[in-house]
């Protein structure tokens, strides 16, 4: 066969340009990339070789061969794992499978420290290559099959593929490495990055110089050794090599548990929230092994969707090595391990907890992915919701749930909340003028999610959660700190919201009187059992639109000194009041004006007099 030329696909090819030109730090990650690469031909072969024996025989030891060749400028990463055949190449080294590419692009920052680890991340790893190598070759065949290929790019544009009889079961990356990266043949060099990130690859790693070979990496599971010979630095190591990523494990788990069911597990609580956190695509960070064989990193509900930042390993030998994916869905076996390891995390947060300054750390990270175990019924909820901390009007820092329940009024049995999209609004929003001046706590809730887990979360430690535009009831029995001035008269009241009413028509569905305002003239909510304005602008910002809009209700405040003025009222002055007031309202709420030139008329007007 001749030699055929594809381009890369268009993601595909953006990719290449920002490794080739614009990202050039930390380029001796594209090795550990190779190498994890390697790494995963081997275990998928070694897990062919459950259902094809002859594979694996052929094959011999699985391993990693790394390759300097002074003379020809090449750097060449060989292992004699799965390999790779026409399709395989075209599919996977021409073509970015996953959707998450755009999320890649969308990711960048512009700090070059930051859009390399997104590389890892979002599984761009060979390409790495292109940092280093103007010409990359991979020759490759695959187990099973009797035709070999050669792959070639410069990374620009297009790859060529061609027949290659010679090529052996297995695949060799060669890196024709760009004049300026010669560092990269230096056997010394070699062996440190190998050694600081590839310690723990379960295949053997050798660094082969004038055909003498070495083997660099210590190669065993790191997570069957005993805790006691293990170091900070190697769970430091492990966890970004596993992770794909720069930052220091927040939280490491390693528990050795003998039982009904017998598992190890090396579990890890990232610093950092990683980019791809809500990617709904991206595969878990946690791999699963039966007696230290690797059967996938790809298995749904691994772990609880609000535990979906944990990375490591899980190993148990209560599962057969050739274990399906079906039967992965179903066994009891990982829904047991699963069980326990949740206990086990909640229970190791719930310890950390109690230092709240490195506990922020962790909230302000993963906070917005453990709320949304709040959200449904589940064994752990309440052990969740003790874990969940939140900004409130008292004072500027996070409290926990049950140190809110300690500070309520005695005659309070309800948690107030309010929810926005930013802490300080929030902090102004006319809406908390009665509790406040009530003494009264109140939760300010600023993650869409929020939204969701205040209505079905039933309650906690005996109460319920209300937003604050329904806190009518309580309010009448606690009497404000101060009292403001004298409320209008019934039949003046009656009149006036009779009025605003006529004034407003389809604007508002009800206008009421409320003890809720203390500085404020009016407010503007929506009814018990109604979307809240801000769930209602979320929804539109996602493009759903006036079936969700809901009916609002203009509240009054029966002793502002305006009302009572307005109550006097009458004629165009008044019209233009209330209209003001109105969209006053809005403002305060985060809305936009629906007519901004109205409201400049009246405003005008009103200021002319
Ligand atoms: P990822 O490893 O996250 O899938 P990469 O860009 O590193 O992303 O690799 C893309 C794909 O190319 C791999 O998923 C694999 O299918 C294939 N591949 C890369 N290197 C090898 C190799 N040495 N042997 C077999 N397949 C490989
Ligand atoms: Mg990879």
């Amino acid at each position: 066969m001749t030699q055929e030329t594809i381009e890369f696909q268009a993601e595909v090819a953006k990719v290449l340009d920002i490794v080739i030109h614009s990202l050039y730090s930390d380029k001796e990650i594209f090795l550990r990339e190779l190498i994890s690469n390697g790494a995963d031909a081997c275990e998928k072969l070694r897990y062919a070789g459950l259902t094809h024996p002859e594979w694996t025989a052929k094959a011999g030891a699985l391993r990693l061969t790394i390759t300097p060749d002074k003379k020809a400028g090449t750097l060449t990463i060989t292992d004699n794992g799965i390999g790779m055949n026409h399709d395989d190449l075209v599919n996977h080294l021409g073509t970015i499978a996953r959707s998450g590419s755009a999320e890649f692009f969308k990711s960048l920052s512009g700090d070059k420290q930051k859009d390399m680890a997104l590389i890892g991340q979002f599984g761009v790893g060979f390409y790495a290559s292109f940092m280093v190598a103007d010409k990359v070759q991979v020759r490759t065949r695959k187990a099973g099959e009797e035709q070999g290929w050669l792959w070639q790019s410069n990374g620009a544009g297009s790859y060529t593929i061609e027949s290659d009889d010679s090529a052996p079961v297995g695949t060799s990356v060669i890196l024709h490495l760009k004049k300026d990266e010669s560092e990269f043949l230096d056997a010394f060099r070699l062996r440190h990055l190998i050694k600081q990130y590839s310690d723990f690859v379960p295949f053997p790693i050798y660094l082969t110089e004038d055909k003498k070979e070495e083997k660099i990496n210590a190669g065993s599971a790191l997570w069957m050794r005993p805790k006691s010979e293990i170091d900070q630095t190697q769970y430091k190591d492990f966890y970004q090599s596993v992770s794909h990523a720069f930052d220091t494990p927040w939280e490491t788990l390693h528990l050795h548990v003998e039982g009904v069911i017998d598992y190890t597990a090396l579990m890890f609580i990232p610093t950092e929230a990683p980019h791809t956190l809500f990617q709904p695509d991206k595969p878990t960070n946690v791999s699963l092994y039966v007696n230290q064989v690797f059967i996938s990193n790809d298995i749904p509900d691994i772990m609880p969707y609000w535990l979906r930042f944990m990375t490591g390993v899980i190993d148990t030998k209560d599962l057969p090595l050739n274990v399906s994916r079906e039967m992965l869905q179903q066994t009891p076996v990982l829904t047991k391990i699963k069980q326990g390891l949740v206990k086990k995390i909640l229970s190791a947060l719930n310890k950390r907890a109690e230092k709240s300054e490195e506990y922020q750390t962790f909230w302000k990270s993963f906070g917005v992915v453990l709320k949304e175990g709040l959200y449904e019924p589940s064994e752990n909820r309440e052990e969740i919701a003790k874990l969940c901390r939140f900004y409130s009007t008292n004072g500027d820092d996070l409290t926990s749930l049950a140190d809110y329940v300690l500070r309520m009024k005695p005659e309070q049995k309800n948690i107030y909340y309010l929810t926005g999209s930013h802490l300080e609004s929030l902090r102004s929003s006319p809406q908390l003028e009665g509790l406040k001046a009530r003494g009264i706590e109140v939760l300010l809730l600023t993650d869409p999610v929020d939204e969701f887990w205040t209505n079905t979360y039933p309650e906690f430690d005996g109460h319920k959660f209300i937003p604050v535009q329904q806190a009518g009831d309580e309010l009448e029995k606690i009497k404000p700190v101060e009292a403001k001035g004298d409320a209008l008269s019934k039949d003046k009241a009656d009149k006036l919201l009779a009025h605003i009413k006529s004034v407003l028509g389809d604007k508002v569905k009800e206008v009421k009187l409320t003890e809720r305002l203390t500085d404020s003239a009016v407010s503007l909510i929506t009814g018990a059992g109604q979307m809240s304005l801000h769930l209602e602008r979320l929804m539109r910002a996602h493009g759903q639109k006036t079936a969700f809009e809901s009916t609002r209700i203009l509240q009054i405040n029966p002793r502002h000194p305006l009302i009572h003025k307005l109550a006097d009222l009458t004629g165009e002055d008044s019209d233009n009041i209330i209209h003001l007031l109105y969209d006053q309202a809005l403002l305060a709420e985060g809305e936009n004006l629906p007519n901004p030139s109205d409201f400049n008329r009246r405003l005008i007007q009103l200021m002319m007099k």
